[in-house]
């Protein structure tokens, strides 16, 4: 072992040093920055309930902001302008519906024990063809459904079921996180889908 390899690793361990502090206090200001980003978001959305003691521990809106998906034609948002859902990660919807459907997520979970349990969410325009195609009488037209806004989910575990235990809580809370299940999709009105639900802001 010589002096000058001891020093190179010295020189090395304290760069490497350097680099993680820095990367510690970037992380520190953004973290700051988000939580008064979050701080604005629920203030300008007084409708949307607090959950004041969340069983889970992943964070509500996750660090995705999402981006304005004003311009975009139905079905032909960017992935980039999305953001996942708790609990549900393989789903996306715009930024601000997906922060509402989060926080009702939680809600729920308080509720039954799990996060709601999605099974479609924001639909290509492809997809909406392809929908379309296999169950006419159920899907919008291709470039119009709401699906295609990323503002519609699709339920499952007990939401498809009127009646059902999570149907009722859902029609009972959903409006106090901006949520509904829209006229149309009732009974009375018909196509009647229950797992069928909106965002209204
Ligand atoms: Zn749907």
């Amino acid at each position: 072992m010589t002096a000058a390899g001891d020093a190179a690793r010295a020189r090395s361990l304290a760069n490497a040093r350097a680099s993680a502090g820095a990367a510690l206090a970037d992380a520190t200001k953004r973290a700051a920055q988000e939580t008064a980003a979050d701080r604005a978001t629920t203030a300008a959305h007084p409708r949307i309930a607090d959950v004041p003691s969340p069983v889970w521990t992943s964070p509500v809106t996750g660090s995705c902001r999402g981006s304005s998906t004003a311009g975009y034609p139905n079905g032909l948002i960017p992935r980039s302008a999305l953001c996942p859902l708790w609990g549900a990660s393989n789903h996306v919807l715009r930024s601000d519906a997906t922060a509402a459907f989060n926080r009702l997520s939680q809600a729920s979970a308080q509720e039954f024990s799990s996060p709601i349990c999605v099974t479609d969410s924001y639909r290509t325009l492809a997809a909406q063809i392809d929908v379309k195609q296999s169950k006419p009488a159920l899907a919008a037209i291709a470039g119009t459904s709401r699906h295609g806004l990323g503002i519609a989910v699709d339920l499952g575990c007990g939401v498809e079921s009127a009646g059902s235990a999570q149907f009722t809580w859902l029609k009972r809370n959903a409006a106090l996180y901006g949520w509904l299940h829209p006229a149309w999709a009732e009974r009375q009105n018909g196509p009647f889908e229950p797992w069928h639900w909106e965002y209204t802001g």
